[in-house]
């Protein structure tokens, strides 16, 4: 379980303009993708969006139309999924029911002719922390445990990377999470890359170091975790990943690094670097801001609100009290279904439906789309 040389750079995987069609139907459109030695990389993406495809072309358990597959500088394309130095975790984990957690870790070794098992699978088993389970059938466990064994066994034969296909979809939320950490943990343990598919954008956001985001057979946008939060390029990846309000608007004057805007009525200002559509004056914008950016402060207040925050106003339509946090639907001229997730802390008890008010925030929380972005 020791980490692997960093000069062997045989973990890398490489893409390249590869794609899938089934008949006249194109699964992936031909792309380009690199995935970095040790990294813990994820694609994400909704039901149908060619992710398991994508994964199953690295595996060599589907032929792409077009393309090549690298690992490292080995150009593996051609070769059989047992030939490849990568081994796959799947949601259906099939352990062997009839074998203990012993045997079914040992399986991928004993299948090779080893026959001294026991310290490998003992290392294993400690990696998942099972080491007290090793003679438990698989009914005797958990569906956590279970999938720890599945990971276990996929890891034995030392793979350069470890696929994984929505291994966690079968568990329930709670235990979905403690998994997403384990799984952390263990690639990090192990320093092998893992690739990772799931339709759980916070999956994908608590593991992964990289993210590539898939729609319709295409990745619409590449980056970590945070700059895929922070700087969606598309309205796709911006209501992916959490809410987005977006609001309509048209390039107004660039000053500086930043950019001013006009939107109902209007004027909205935003980092010019935050913005991928093309500042020309006239251009169109969409205006993106995340719910918890945004205060709320009562219309008869509206003097207080400190000079140089974008704002907006609208009506309170409906108001949710979510624990930490209370959820807003605001009615604005500017976006519709506005919403604001404002902090408990000394709430206005006049924010309730029905209310006037204004709706600012730091310029420096927005973002700009392209609004002539074509929809993919
Ligand atoms: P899910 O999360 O539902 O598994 P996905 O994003 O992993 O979805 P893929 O399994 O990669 O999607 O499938 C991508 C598209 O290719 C889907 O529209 C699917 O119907 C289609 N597809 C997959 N396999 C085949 C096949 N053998 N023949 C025809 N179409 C297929």
């Amino acid at each position: 379980t020791s980490r692997p040389d960093a000069a062997d750079r045989g973990g890398d995987v490489r893409l390249t303009g590869i794609g899938k069609t089934y008949g006249s139907f194109t699964a992936v459109h031909p792309l380009d993708l690199t995935v970095e030695q040790g990294s813990f990389f994820a694609l994400l993406g909704a039901s149908g969006c060619g992710k398991t495809t994508t994964l199953r072309m690295i595996a060599g358990l589907e032929e792409p139309s077009s393309g090549t597959v690298h690992l490292g500088d080995q150009d593996v394309t051609a070769l059989p999924p047992y030939k490849r130095p990568v081994n796959t975790v799947f949601q259906s984990y099939a352990l062997f029911p009839h074998l203990d957690v012993h045997e079914n870790v040992a399986f991928g070794l004993r299948r090779r002719g080893i026959k001294s098992v026991k310290k490998q699978v003992a290392e294993m088993l400690d990696l998942v922390q099972l080491g007290e389970q090793a003679r438990k059938k698989p009914h005797q466990l958990s569906g956590g445990q279970q999938q720890r064994v599945a990971v276990a066994r996929a890891l034995i034969n030392h793979p350069k990377v470890l696929l994984l296909d929505e291994p966690l979809g079968a568990l329930d939320l709670k235990l979905r999470r403690r998994m997403q950490l384990e799984l952390k943990r263990i690639q990090t343990e192990v320093g092998i890359t893992f690739v990772h598919v799931t339709h759980d954008q916070e999956e994908a956001m608590t593991m992964a170091d990289r993210v590539a985001v898939m729609n319709a057979g295409r990745v619409e946008q590449l980056g970590t975790p945070a700059d895929l939060y922070e700087n969606p390029r598309t309205t796709f990846v911006a209501n992916f990943l959490g809410t987005s309000n977006l609001i309509e608007a048209e390039v107004d004057t660039r000053g500086g690094d930043d950019l001013v805007v006009r939107a109902a009525g209007g004027k909205l200002a935003l980092p010019g670097a935050r913005c991928s559509a093309p500042a020309k004056a006239g251009g169109k914008v969409l205006v993106g801001i995340r719910p918890e950016k945004i205060s709320l402060t009562h219309a008869d207040d509206a003097g207080s609100v400190p000079e140089g925050r974008n704002r907006v106003t609208g009506r309170i339509r409906s108001s949710s009290f979510i624990g930490v946090s209370t959820q807003y639907v605001v009615d604005c001229p500017a976006c519709p279904e506005f919403e604001v997730y404002a902090q408990n802390i000394d709430r206005d008890p006049r924010l309730a439906p029905g209310a006037d008010v204004v709706l600012h925030w730091d310029p420096a929380h927005t973002f700009g789309l392209d609004a002539d972005q074509s929809v993919l």
